[in-house]
Parts: C-alpha cells; sequence; structure tokens
C-alpha cells in the first residue's frame, strides 16, 4: 500500500490523471491532485492545488504548499498534457509548437526543477512520466504531429535524465505510454478504457527502492524508446 505517502499528480480533473489520482488515493497516499483550472471534478477527500504547468510560479507554490502541509513528497506524476495533431512540420503552426512544447516539456521540467528536493528527501522518490509511443524514436516517428512527438521524446529525455543524474540518491524516473485511451484527447474510438490506460503509470508508482529506473513502459512491460 502507498499508506503515508504523499503523491502530486498533474491534470488530475480527467482522464488518465484522475484515473491516476483515484488509484494511489484508494493504495492509501494523500493525493494532491493539481488542476490548472478551478474544478468541481476532484473529490473532497483529495488535496487539490491549482497548478498550469506553463506557470512556474504555480508550481513552485504548489511544492512548498506540499512541503508546509504534507513534510514530504514520494510520487510525481508528469500527466498534464495537450495533444493537437496534425499533419508535417511546414504546417504545423507556431503557436502549437510553441504550446505544446511548453506543456508536455518545459511544464514537466518545471516540475521536477521544484519537486526533485521533496523527492531526495524521501527513500526512493518516484517521477512517474506519462509519455507516448508517438515519441519512441523507433517507433512511428512519421505520421505527422511532429510538436506532439518531439514533446514527448523530450519528455522521455528528461526520464532518461534525472535516472543518470538522481539514481544514486535513490530517485526512481520512468516513463509510461498509457496505450490508446478514451479520453478527450484520444477520443471515442481508441481501444482503452480510462482505467486500463491508468494501470501501468500507477504501477510504476509503486516501485520501491531498487525497483527497475530510467526505462520507458507500456503494459508493465519495458519498451523501446
Ligand atoms: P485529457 O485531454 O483527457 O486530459 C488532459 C489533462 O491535462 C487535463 O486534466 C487538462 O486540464 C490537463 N492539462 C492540459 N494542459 C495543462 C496545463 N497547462 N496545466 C495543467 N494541466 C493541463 O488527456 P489524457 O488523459 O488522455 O492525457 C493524459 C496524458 O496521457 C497526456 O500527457 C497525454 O499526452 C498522455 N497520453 C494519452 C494517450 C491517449 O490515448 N489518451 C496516449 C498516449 C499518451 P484541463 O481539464 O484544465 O484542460
Amino acid at each position: 500500500s502507498l499508506d503515508g505517502q504523499v503523491a502530486l499528480v498533474t491534470g488530475a480533473n480527467r482522464g488518465i490523471g484522475r484515473a491516476v489520482a483515484s488509484n494511489l488515493h484508494d493504495l492509501g497516499a494523500t493525493v494532491f491532485a493539481a488542476t490548472r483550472s478551478v474544478t468541481h471534478d476532484v473529490p473532497d477527500d483529495w488535496e487539490h492545488l491549482l497548478v498550469d504547468v506553463t506557470q512556474e510560479g504555480e508550481i513552485s507554490q504548489a511544492a512548498d504548499e506540499i512541503f508546509q502541509s504534507a513534510g514530504r513528497l514520494d510520487v510525481v506524476v508528469n500527466n498534464a498534457g495537450i495533444g493537437e495533431f496534425g499533419s508535417d512540420i511546414v504546417s504545423e503552426s507556431v503557436e502549437t509548437i510553441d504550446r505544446t512544447l511548453a506543456t508536455n516539456l518545459r511544464g514537466p521540467m518545471l516540475v521536477c526543477k521544484h519537486t526533485v528536493p521533496l523527492l531526495l528527501r524521501t527513500d526512493g522518490g518516484r517521477v512517474v512520466n506519462v509519455s507516448s509511443g508517438m515519441g519512441a524514436i523507433g517507433e512511428g516517428q512519421s505520421g505527422g504531429s511532429p510538436a506532439y512527438r518531439v514533446s514527448k521524446t523530450g519528455l522521455n529525455g528528461l526520464t532518461a535524465y534525472l535516472h543518470g543524474e538522481y539514481a544514486d540518491d535513490g530517485l526512481l524516473a520512468n516513463s509510461a505510454c498509457p496505450g490508446w485511451v478514451r479520453t478527450d484527447m484520444g477520443g471515442a474510438e481508441a481501444d482503452r478504457s480510462v482505467e486500463r490506460g491508468a494501470e501501468t503509470p500507477t504501477w510504476l508508482c509503486r516501485f520501491r527502492p531498487g525497483s527497475p529506473s530510467g526505462r520507458f513502459w507500456r503494459d508493465t512491460e519495458p519498451i523501446e524508446w
């Protein structure tokens, strides 16, 4: 169980993030559900923080609030993301490029910048980055949506970086591809339920000191990045 542990989940009001937060809550963790706007979609028995991951001030304030109120942080789930799926780089708008990288890559980097100090105080702190097979270099780098793909390739790079830098300090950093999931982003045709999509990210949140780190996972198996 995750009794006594504390988790931060970004984009926790809907989709995969909400399902992961719910799982962590059911496992006994104190869950800080971060949402970018005021919402009624976070249950009363979760802690709630307002965090737009493009706003560094909101991220640093959230880390301070977690430290003040819980005194520790064990798990960070970088889930918040946007997908503006288009064709090739010639037609991708600069707005899509900026928004996508700011949310999917710069956001998780800033979340880590402000939470790694807390995670390193914990034995076996975990970072779980919700990535995508669309970011895998060896898998499907053709087919459009360059900003989204590169944002997830970069997010996997963040995972590898965190592992390289902090593995000796006990930090476990992993990426997960949830599969194609029926959320607002994935659409109604996707082959997986939200619960199924949340399974591997949740499993990574339960890693313990000595568990694998610096890997990319789907369906609890390592995949190529
Ligand atoms: P949804 O569109 O259902 O949810 C996205 C979540 O991210 C929402 O909570 C949204 O908040 C939040 N969000 C977006 N921008 C920001 C921001 N700037 N700051 C804070 N929160 C933000 O998507 P999914 O649940 O499907 O996606 C979750 C993650 O899973 C994403 O990283 C996505 O790339 C990844 N993924 C999804 C797949 C799928 O098939 N669905 C496949 C592979 C990866 P708000 O409600 O305010 O908009």
